[in-house]
């Protein structure tokens, strides 16, 4: 229905046909993807050593959001920050 240019009240209006409805309240809907901070708790969850690691080896990081496509990029100062959040694995 969406595909085919329905609208919420238009689809509402094709599903009860001639049966008489009211609207209470409409809403701006938006989709909004939290994956900064998603990416961030990817990056803690490697542990100390890893993060550590790409530190000195890359100096930053860049990660992609498998559900927006967005791409995140990392400073140093960014990945030094989340290695004090991160656990000790040697
Ligand atoms: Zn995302």
């Amino acid at each position: 229905m969406i595909s085919s240019g329905y609208d919420a009240e238009g689809m509402i209006r094709s599903i009860l046909g001639n049966i008489e409805y009211k609207v209470l309240e409409s809403k701006q809907v938006f989709y909004r993807c939290s994956c900064r901070e998603r990416m961030e708790r990817a990056l803690i969850s490697l542990g100390k050593k890893d993060l550590r690691e790409i530190i000195q080896e890359q100096g930053s990081a860049e990660l992609v959001c498998h559900f927006c496509s967005k791409k995140y990029f990392f400073f140093k100062d960014e990945l030094i920050k989340l290695l004090e959040k991160a656990s000790v694995n040697i």
